[in-house]
């Protein structure tokens, strides 16, 4: 049903995270260094999104000896998932690996209403 469309879009850029040039191969969608993305794709490679935003690297995930990165973006909290690339910085990797599971950062995000009463003992 989902057709892939991947367009290689070749392409350098500077991380505007960490300020490091990226040489891009095609297939760059991230920041090798801090692992940053940026919103800018529908479908991988078409640069179709207007969002823009940048996009947290958020948890690991390995499946069938794959390991891919969730990133959501911080502006509109848009999901995907991306391979690792060989260049990836072993150690934000790992960084990564310490958050926990997808998800566990919007569990945490329980509302909590702070009730601010305050007014209590009011008897005297
Ligand atoms: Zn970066
Ligand atoms: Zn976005």
């Amino acid at each position: 049903m989902l057709a892939k469309k991947f367009q290689r879009t070749k392409e350098d850029f500077t991380c505007t995270r960490c300020g490091i040039f990226v040489c891009g191969d095609g297939y760059t969608n991230h920041c090798p260094g801090c692992l940053w993305s940026r919103h800018v794709d529908i479908n991988p490679g078409d640069r179709m999104a207007d969002c823009g935003g940048l996009m947290e690297p958020v948890g690991l995930e390995i499946r069938n000896g794959e390991t891919t990165i969730l990133h959501r973006c911080a502006d509109c909290g848009y999901e995907r998932r991306n391979r690792i690339s060989p260049d990836d910085d072993p150690k934000s990797l790992f960084n990564i690996c310490l958050l926990g599971p997808f998800g566990s950062r919007s569990r945490r995000k329980r509302r909590r209403a702070t009730r601010r009463g305050g007014a209590h003992g009011e008897e005297s």
